[in-house]
């Protein structure tokens, strides 16, 4: 079973749920793991179900579970069943999680908060949180959550992008994290826990979210009709490394084009290093100037590389029919499984490199150089 139909999430929803019915629940909480694995669409789900009136009556009424009831032993899956929203209370008809076809999208409600960091913006500006400098707590989202609700019940915030906290907007946010406004639940959202402030960190509960495995991207990229057949969604999903966006960057078709015009060249027994190094550098850097966005794509133009050599090498490797026949052909004109194992040693080594944060043209040119000579030397 999913909860809520998100994938790879029901332990956690299960934890939401028993403390929640049981009255229980704390304030402040941070979700952290990587981007693309089901954060932000879990923490919509459960502000959904948290603001539900079944869940929550209103302040004065508070929970709707008797109190006899709260001690009751049920199992997780009875859990997740109880634990979804009416869909027909005033908040569940105003908090629409998503759209015609099934995308989740921003909710609207006005007991729900949403911050993060905009685009352009390096940080998480303070303003965000606590006001402008002559406004100081006049506005912001901890003047929000100060306020009552509209629907008389909860309040919920998301504080998205986490890691991009500056000292000064951790610190206007310590007391709110600390001592959240009475049935406030505030959720924080970055990729890993050690890149929170420590006095961020020790103020809440922390969940954590792993990368998704290869089957559910596959089947996510399905259901958003996002691919057109479910070969197309594994060999996509292979590249994905667990995460959706991941799996959406390497479906930009420019990406799929240019991996197959890579994998051909690589197949040569005489490699142009040069000039396959000058397109690979330009397919990098086409998307952006930005080494956030430049990284994960030459991380996937590596993967393709990898998995090239994995199906020169590793016959009874599942890869898509293109890149068997590939390998095959590379067989049949002399490319050696031993030679295509140091290649793919060297490939590893090259992505190795983009974690080191190392310069990433460096990386691109030494890397074809090196795979160039041991192909000669076959
Ligand atoms: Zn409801």
């Amino acid at each position: 079973m999913s909860w809520m139909g998100i994938l790879g999430c029901d332990e956690l929803a299960v934890q939401f749920a028993r403390a929640n019915r049981r009255g229980r629940l704390g304030g402040s909480f941070l979700f952290v793991g990587p981007s693309g694995v089901g954060k932000r669409t879990f923490a919509f789900a459960l502000a959904k179900t948290l603001l539900c009136r079944r869940h929550f009556a209103k302040i004065g009424e508070g929970l709707v579970v008797a109190p006899d009831e709260r001690d009751e032993n049920l199992s997780d899956a009875e859990e997740l069943e109880r634990f979804v929203p009416c869909e027909e209370c005033e908040s569940c008809r105003q908090f629409n999680l998503h759209d015609e076809s099934e995308t989740v999208v921003m909710p609207n409600h006005p007991d729900f908060h949403y911050v993060c960091k905009p685009a352009e913006r390096s940080l998480l500006p303070v303003s965000l949180l606590v006001g402008d400098p002559d406004d100081r707590m006049q506005s912001g989202l901890c003047f929000e959550l100060n306020q009552t609700a509209f629907l008389g019940g909860r309040k919920v915030a998301v504080i998205d992008d986490a890691d991009y906290f500056n000292q000064e907007g951790a610190n206007a946010l310590l007391k709110t994290l600390e001592e959240p406004p009475e049935h406030t639940i505030i959720v924080l959202i970055g990729t890993s826990a050690t890149k929170q402030l420590p006095t961020i960190r020790s103020r809440c509960q922390i969940f954590r979210f792993a990368p998704l495995a290869q089957t559910q991207v596959a089947d996510l990229l399905m259901r958003q009709k996002k691919v057109e057949s479910q070969e197309i969604a594994e060999q996509v999903a292979r590249y994905a490394n667990g995460s959706m966006t991941e799996a959406y960057r390497a479906l930009d078709s420019d990406f799929t084009l240019f991996q197959r015009s890579l994998v051909n060249a690589l197949a040569n027994r005489r490699i142009e290093a040069v000039e396959l190094a000058k397109q690979v550098i330009e397919h990098v850097d086409k998307v952006s100037k930005e080494a956030i966005v430049r990284r994960p794509r030459l991380q996937n133009v590596l993967r393709s590389a990898l998995a090239f050599y994995r199906a020169i090498f590793a016959t009874n490797a599942r890869v898509d029919r293109d890149l068997a026949a590939l390998a095959d052909k590379a067989r049949n004109n002399g490319f050696q499984e031993e030679t295509a194992i140091k290649c793919a040693e060297r490939t590893l080594t090259a992505l190795e490199q983009i974690d080191l944060n190392a310069n990433l043209p460096y990386i691109i040119e030494s890397w074809l150089y090196e795979i160039a000579a041991i192909v000669r030397k076959q």
